[in-house]
């Protein structure tokens, strides 16, 4: 039987007025009926985060970390059916799901230590008998709109640091990944957070909008693609804090010095995890001409050993892919790359006999030229492009020569051009020799297209907290 979802606002579970079906990208299959909220049940959400942050604001920060430990547990106790749902509505592997639900639990203890160390400053004065305090308070009412690559972690992110902080927040997730953060929100109930001080609306259009464009928010928190990130900034009322995480449409640079291998390895891992649905992807490489041919016959064979499959099943490497439109673009993208010359070194099509899943063949374009699409534009799917390059000022210029400066990965043993290459490249986040490019307690964000503020770390923290000059004479 289909699932009915719920909003949770105000400590209650809400019925949508209106609803719409979520379906299983793996089969196509109706997994949930979702509330398709409106402006006005965005306002009630908006209220009762309002409301609560009276009170919130002021409880002692022990507090607040007790209320996110015992999320955490919450969350590592009920992991297999917080995994089983982000595979069933956006179709990433069991394993991996796993794994997002196991950083999920992270990030709540991370943030409750945290929440616990929001320390101010005593000033020297100009005059003598003053003394100036400098305090952080929390930001006010939180807006958080997420999309369905991670669909837990990347409410997480933002939740955790906004009520370590003192904020209160409504949860707006995305239409195509709205089981797992009910199931999240059923954590929260059960661990007892106060009520109102973290709710959740779901829906896509008028929610969203209606979310963005609130005037009792003092902060919005939005990850999503560049085009959306626009949308919104257009939207909000002026002065508002915002946080934008977009779009990645990451390079990835081996040069002649590099672990050959372990390039490879790594462009297999980060370019196709998650069926390449991550903003830190690798989606267009550029090799050093004389070690490309060996890079390119080392990655086909790696790429080429993946196997395709509901994510639910073992053994799968590659999932289905969460939308037919983001399908559809992965396609268009390797259309438009094999009509302008690249080779189709493995993958190129559909798994048609996978259909009405969402499946597609990993796929390795080798010979790409700048124009392809595939080499400019975010792919988010499993397919990467693969140019030559001459000299590494070469391979600076291509990397940093789109709008996008989310992540960009390095192979390379030698010194020189680590530290060259460290230096030049215009990114929030460079990782050399590993594709790991964001760890919890590192500041991770984007520059350029790819948005603005971070999330991660105390600097996640510092986002949803405002500074309050106390001068006094005594
Ligand atoms: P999306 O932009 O289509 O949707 C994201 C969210 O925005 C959804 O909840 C959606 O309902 C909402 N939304 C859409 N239009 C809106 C509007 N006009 N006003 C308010 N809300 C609106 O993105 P997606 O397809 O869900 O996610 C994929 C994109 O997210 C990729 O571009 C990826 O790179 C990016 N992403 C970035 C990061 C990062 O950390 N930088 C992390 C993950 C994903």
């Amino acid at each position: 039987m289909t699932k009915t979802l719920h909003n949770y606002v105000d400590g209650k579970w809400v019925p949508g007025e209106s609803t719409f079906e979520a379906r299983n990208p793996a089969d196509d299959q109706i997994i949930a009926a979702v509330p398709d909220s409106n402006a006005s049940e965005v306002d009630a959400a908006v209220t009762a985060a309002r409301a609560a942050f009276a009170e919130w604001r002021y409880v002692n920060p022990t507090v607040r970390a007790r209320h996110l430990h015992a999320i955490g547990d919450r969350v590592k106790a009920r992991e297999r059916e917080l995994a089983e749902a982000i595979t069933a509505e956006m179709g990433k592997t069991i394993g991996e799901a796993t794994g997002e639900v196991d950083k999920l639990a992270t990030a709540f203890h991370f943030y409750a230590e945290e929440a616990t160390r929001v320390h101010g400053e005593v000033i020297p004065n100009d005059t003598d008998g003053f003394t100036s305090l400098v305090v952080r308070e929390p930001v006010g009412v939180v807006g958080a709109i997420t999309p369905w690559n991670y669909p837990l972690e990347l409410i997480g992110w933002k939740l955790c640091a906004a009520v370590a902080a003192g904020c209160t927040i409504v949860v707006k997730p995305s239409p195509y990944a709205s089981l797992s953060p009910a199931v999240l929100f059923s954590c929260i109930d059960e661990a007892g957070l106060p009520p109102g001080v973290a709710n959740l609306v779901s829906g896509d259009d008028p929610a969203g909008p209606a979310l963005a464009g609130h005037p009792g928010l003092d902060k919005l928190a939005f990850t999503g693609s560049t085009a959306t990130g626009a949308k919104i900034a257009q939207r909000v009322p002026a002065a508002r804090p915002l946080t934008m995480e977009l779009g990645g449409s990451c390079p990835m640079i081996v040069t002649d010095r590099a672990d050959i291998e372990a390039a490879a390895a790594g462009a297999a891992r980060r370019g196709f995890r998650n069926a390449g649905q991550i903003c830190i992807a690798i989606n267009r490489i550029y090799v050093q001409a004389s070690v490309c041919d060996e890079f390119v016959a080392r990655l086909t064979e790696q790429v080429a050993a993946l196997t395709v499959g509901d994510g639910m099943d073992t053994g799968i490497d590659v999932g289905a892919m969460a939308t037919r439109a983001g399908l559809e673009v992965v396609d268009r993208h390797v259309r438009d790359a094999v009509e302008r010359g690249a080779t189709v070194a493995t993958g190129g099509h559909r798994v048609d006999e996978l259909a009405p899943g969402n499946f597609y063949q990993p796929t390795v374009l080798a010979g790409c030229t700048p124009e392809m699409l595939v080499m400019h534009e975010e792919s988010f799917g499993p397919v990467v492009g693969i140019m030559p390059f001459g000299e590494l000022t070469d391979a600076v210029e291509l990397a940093n020569g789109t709008e996008a400066g989310l992540a960009v990965y390095v192979y390379t043993l030698d010194l020189h051009e680590t530290h060259e290459l460290g230096r030049l490249l215009d990114f929030g986040n460079v990782a050399v020799n590993n594709v790991d490019a964001g760890i919890m307690n590192a500041p991770y964000g984007g520059r350029k297209g790819s948005g603005f503020g971070v999330e991660h770390g105390r600097a996640g923290l510092e986002g949803y907290l405002q500074y309050k000059h106390l001068r006094i004479r005594y």
